[in-house]
């Protein structure tokens, strides 16, 4: 990686201030020469830009950080400049014209995990903090970015590695091997490293959900109001909202930021046979949506409630924890709350808004934000790999217990550090990180 890459790392478009980046073993060359003399390190320089021909470019800030002590890790240069997109190419072009090359998305991220800046976790981190969509998610991305995840991550590796080794030193003395693995101290500390997994991979999947929002479907028969009620919570008119039965054959998507929780949100067609073809296919979509869903929305017209309610049998079992009945306000009927069978029930009026807090409450509730301060973001590749950790070390004291097999034992806790590792990055595969770094935006 000898290599000196530059991108420009604000926005595109117009803004107040741009700014160029550049990294690798030119950058104090490239410094020096767009300074006309060398440059202070971690220093706020003003400097006037100059093409090849010595054409004034633009007046702005050089920033110099020196290897090891920048982002990536190797020698750094930012320059800020104004925010337009024309002054930021003509810089560009005269930074690679003096040696450095375009970056790839992600390049500077995927050095500064190379060079041991961060390690794999925090790097995606980075990226969800740069795309997060609420104020929830980029609490959680900083969160991890900080290396809280990372932390946790690497504490159940060493927990792992102490098991390990305790089963390695009765596979090598086989006239005690048995004793060995029979101790209860070991089946304790394979039972707390089980606890300590399931509660991480719980975390990790409300990381998930804080990053990607919550996944609501609004199902239900047709003119019950569920688009009224998407509309309702998205405050906009993006569904269409008639008298006419069937009138959403689509499915609407709106995604939302609901007091800094992110929301996905999707009116579905409605839940019935149909003859129609074009609505046919709505509701086998929303059958589609129902599966994807966190959490789906049962919408009833409360003057029809027990055909709706019997809508609930045909649904998955746990699919409809949320029970709307909507409409309360051609009853002249007040809003409440109440929990049955397991599900919530609110009885609400999406189009005059009563009673519609309640249910913003509930589904702040259900996309974590309750966990607010201890939530950090995670992936669902993490996820993945904790879930096939946790797959290994059920494997791992299945051999102890049952078999008092040592070596497959050890096997399968190799197989469990590994997974973990592949979180943090420590085993990583070039194609996972080409994966990883490919989805970021240029210049981070
Ligand atoms: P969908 O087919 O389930 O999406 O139902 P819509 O949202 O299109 O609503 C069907 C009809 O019911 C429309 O005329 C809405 O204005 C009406 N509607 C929806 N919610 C309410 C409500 O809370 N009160 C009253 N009075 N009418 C409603
Ligand atoms: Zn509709």
């Amino acid at each position: 990686m000898t290599d000196t890459i530059a991108a420009v790392a604000s926005a595109s478009g117009i803004g107040g201030v741009g700014v160029l980046r550049i990294s690798g073993p030119l950058a104090p060359v490239i410094a020096q020469t767009l300074l006309g003399r060398e440059p202070r390190e971690r220093h706020a320089h003003y400097a006037a830009f100059r093409d090849a021909d010595d054409a004034l470019i633009d007046r702005g800030l050089l920033l110099a950080f020196r290897a090891p002590r920048s982002y990536t890790g190797e020698h750094v240069l930012e320059l800020q400049t104004h925010g337009s997109p024309v002054v930021l190419r003509l810089l560009l072009a005269r930074v690679i014209e003096l040696g450095a090359r375009h970056a790839r998305p992600g390049e500077f991220s995927e050095r500064a995990f190379l060079n041991g800046k961060l390690d794999l976790a925090q790097a995606e981190a980075v990226a969800d903090l740069v795309a997060s969509g609420s104020a929830a998610a980029a609490r959680a991305a900083q969160r991890s970015l900080d290396g809280e995840f990372s932390q946790r991550v690497r504490a159940l590796v060493e927990a792992v590695v102490r098991l390990r080794v305790w089963i390695e030193a009765a596979i090598d003395f086989p006239e005690d091997e048995i004793d060995f693995l029979a101790a209860p101290q070991l089946a304790a500390d394979l039972a707390a490293l089980r606890t300590r997994l399931d509660e991480l991979l719980a975390a990790a999947r409300r990381g998930v959900r804080l990053a990607d929002g919550l996944h609501v479907v609004i199902v239900g028969r047709p003119n019950v109001g569920k688009s009224s009620l998407l509309n309702a919570l998205a405050a906009s008119e993006r569904a269409i909202v008639t008298d006419v039965a069937g009138t959403t054959r689509d499915v609407l998507r709106e995604t939302l930021d609901l007091d800094g929780i992110a929301l996905t949100l999707v009116d579905t067609a409605g839940l019935r046979e149909a003859a129609d073809v074009v609505e046919r296919e709505g509701i086998r979509r929303a059958r589609a949506e129902l599966e994807r869903a966190d959490l789906a929305i049962l919408v009833s017209d409360d003057t029809h409630a027990q055909e709706d309610l019997a809508l609930l049998s045909g649904l998955p079992a746990d699919a409809a924890r949320l029970v709307v009945h909507n409409k309360i306000d051609l009853a002249a009927a007040p809003p409440r709350v109440e929990r049955r069978d397991g599900r919530l029930h609110l009885w609400l009026s999406a189009t005059s808004g009563i009673g519609l807090d309640a249910l913003v409450d509930e589904l702040r509730r259900n996309a974590g934000a309750e966990e607010g301060d201890g939530a950090f973001s995670a992936r669902a590749r993490h996820v993945a790999a904790l879930e096939r950790a946790r797959g290994h070390l059920a494997l791992a004291a299945d051999a102890l217990q049952r078999q008092r097999a040592g070596e497959l034992a050890a096997e399968e806790l190799r197989q469990v550090q590994h997974a973990l590792g592949e979180i943090t990055g420590q085993f990583s595969s070039d194609d996972l990180l080409g994966e990883i770094f490919a989805s970021f935006c240029i210049g981070k």
